[in-house]
């Protein structure tokens, strides 16, 4: 018998699911043994739900073909199949996500979750293991004020943050304020989950508006860099943001060109360049096995980081940011890449349950 920890995946059939399925099959740690989505799915074998709309290669992994999809909206069936869960539901409510996340919760599975639902709970914490695995602290007050033993929820940001939030932390952590960020985003049709957004829509074309995508952007940086008072976490609220954000005809592969403006002191481009080359974070400390060797790899071609060419760095765990120069409205400009289905997704997740594991949240 393995001895690896039983791990079930909500939404197992939707882009992000997917991608929990294929990057979990050969983890270290964790074992896929529980598959859960709509009551449209249940009772299926999962090869016959997903073989016709499988976005990951050629063939349904061999471990998952068979098992059987149950009623992610039944979390007693959880019970005794898994440990904890990655959730990756698209419900019709936000309130539908929590109400489901915290049953899981309350039945001693903890959630680790991609759904936004939770984000602004202030004793969820909305981790980017890089930067602020301190939130994690939150978890025992969350606990005690559900009267929950073994279960919790952990959620993470939105996944076109990420290609810059890694960037920008590494030089606030290095004493440089950051007071104002200007971020106009390309994001990739995969960040729509699928069928998302129909193709004569967005072939040959740019759409410039997300549903909901921008008060994001300019939100979840504060609850990120927050800090944990009392068992919740308290907003940051130094960093202004405004954000553009637009759906692109790429398949995978988020893009952000960003401006800041920093504080009275203000980095070279070359201090900037060694503080990125530089960063690390406690992922990188633990070895944890997603956790890419160098959060973030600075691209020195003038026509670099590009999602196709970039976005697989490192697993699809890695950071690209490239064009660092000097903006003539704020202090400096830069392009940051992630992959949004890995780095800003499932495998972002992953991390997160391994910086979980590895703190002891997940027995
Ligand atoms: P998706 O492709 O639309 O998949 C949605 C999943 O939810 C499917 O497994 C679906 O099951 C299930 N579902 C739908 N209605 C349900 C219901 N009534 N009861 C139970 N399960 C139901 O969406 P996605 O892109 O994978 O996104 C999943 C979550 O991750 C969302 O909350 C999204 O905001 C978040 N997220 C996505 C990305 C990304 O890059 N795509 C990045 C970060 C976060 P059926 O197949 O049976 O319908």
């Amino acid at each position: 018998m393995s001895d690896k920890i039983p791990v079930g995946i909500l939404g197992a059939t939707g882009a992000v699911g997917q991608n929990y399925i294929n990057l979990l099959e050969n983890h270290p740690w964790f074992e896929v043994t529980y598959l859960a989505a709509s009551p449209r799915s249940a009772g299926k074998a999962y090869k016959d739900v997903v073989e016709s709309r499988w976005l990951l290669g050629a063939n349904v992994p061999e471990r998952v073909r068979d098992l059987v999809v149950e009623d992610a909206n039944d979390p007693s069936k959880a019970v005794g199949r898994c440990r904890f869960v990655f959730s990756a539901l698209e419900l019709d409510s936000k309130d539908e996500i929590k109400a489901l996340e915290n049953a899981y919760a309350s039945l001693g599975i903890p959630v680790v979750s991609n759904a936004s639902a939770h984000r602004w709970t202030e004793d969820v914490p909305m981790l980017i293991p890089e930067i602020n695995p301190d939130h994690l602290a939150v978890i025992d007050a969350q606990r005690k004020s559900h009267g929950w033993d073994r279960g919790f929820v952990a959620v993470k940001p939105n996944c076109s943050i990420q290609s810059y939030m890694i960037p920008v932390y590494a030089l606030m952590k290095a004493g440089y304020e950051v007071k104002r960020m200007f971020v106009s985003t390309m994001q990739a049709v995969s960040g729509a989950g699928y069928p998302g957004v129909p193709s004569l829509d967005i072939l040959d074309n740019v759409v410039p508006y997300i549903g909901g995508e921008e008060e994001k952007t300019e939100r979840e940086p504060a609850k990120i860099f927050g800090k944990v008072v009392g068992g919740k976490i308290v907003n940051f609220d130094g960093l202004k943001v405004a954000a553009h954000c637009n759906r692109v005809p790429v398949i995978n592969g988020h893009v952000a060109c960003v401006s800041l403006e920093f504080g009275d002191k203000k980095p070279s481009l070359a201090e900037i360049e060694r503080i990125w080359a530089e960063f690390r974070g406690l992922p990188q400390e633990l070895n944890l096995p997603f956790a890419p060797d160098r959060p973030i790899i600075i691209r020195h071609e003038p026509n670099r980081p590009q999602p196709r060419r970039d976005r697989d760095e490192d697993k699809g765990m890695a950071v690209s940011v490239g064009r660092l120069r000097e903006c003539p409205l704020f202090d400096v400009r830069f392009v940051g890449l992630s992959h949004n289905t890995v780095r800003g997704a499932a495998g972002g997740g992953i991390l997160n349950a391994e910086l979980l594991k590895a703190k002891g949240y997940i027995a």
